[in-house]
């Protein structure tokens, strides 16, 4: 199959906690082909992440600047910092000939993506499996402070109110369950009409000529 046409653009949102990052390495697992973006953001690094690899991670003004630019194929305010993707990203990941690229963002950036890339990207809404246990992932992961938790789980609900404009909804009890699942959806994705168009079509040419040969 051409890999121009069947690049698909996965978007997972969820309230902060529900693991996108967690199912985002598990599909990766279940199909390496799958790349990930690297975002851009203000927000200062946790312990053990990495520049260029778990984000870029840029000043206000650099970002500011980059907005300007227009180098970014979305961007958005997110717990008071600044995330973005470049559209830099995903052509880098385009050009390594990736299957497709998994985009770990927030539901502001999943409507710009949607807009721009409305036949290649597939979007998935995660939702943890109660509220307690979003709490406890948030804690468990010893990432935020008091403050920090706080505004994460007061936004949730917000957040969660726009499951309906996502392709699908998935809720992530068990890693594996879930994330095979997923890697379900990715695989339909790519046998969607609209996607299988050209070939389909192509297929109709080469029946007509071969008629025409007879
Ligand atoms: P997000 O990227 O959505 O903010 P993470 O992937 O960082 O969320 O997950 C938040 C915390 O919950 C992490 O400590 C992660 O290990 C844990 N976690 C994620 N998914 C599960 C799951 N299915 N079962 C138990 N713990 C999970
Ligand atoms: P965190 O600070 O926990 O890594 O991410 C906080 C929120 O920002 C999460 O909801 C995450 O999905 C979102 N986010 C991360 N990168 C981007 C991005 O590039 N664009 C947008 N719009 N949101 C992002």
């Amino acid at each position: 199959m051409d890999t121009e046409r069947s690049f698909t653009l996965l978007i997972l949102c969820s309230p902060s906690g529900a693991g996108k990052t967690t199912l985002a390495h598990a599909v990766q697992k279940l199909e390496p082909k799958l790349d990930f973006s690297v975002s851009h953001t203000t927000r200062a690094p946790r312990s053990g992440e990495v520049d260029g690899r778990d984000y870029y991670f840029n000043s206000k003004t650099d970002m500011l600047a980059r907005i300007e630019r227009g180098e970014f194929a979305e961007w958005a305010w997110v717990h008071g910092n600044l995330y973005g993707t470049s559209h830099q990203e995903i052509r880098r990941c385009r050009a390594q000939g990736a299957s497709g690229v998994i985009f770990d963002i927030d539901v502001q950036g999943a409507r710009q993506l949607r807009a721009l890339y409305p036949s290649e990207a597939l979007s998935v809404f995660v939702l943890p499996p109660s509220a307690a246990i979003l709490r406890a992932r948030l804690e468990g992961r010893g990432s935020e402070d008091e403050a920090s938790l706080k505004r994460r789980l007061g936004v949730a609900a917000a957040e969660l109110g726009h499951y309906q404009s996502f392709d699908y909804v998935l809720v992530n009890d068990q890693v594996d369950e879930a994330a095979a699942t997923l890697h379900a959806l990715v695989v339909a994705g790519r046998h969607q009409q609209s996607r299988m168009r050209m070939r389909a079509e192509a297929l109709l040419d080469e029946l007509r000529t071969l008629q025409q040969d007879d």
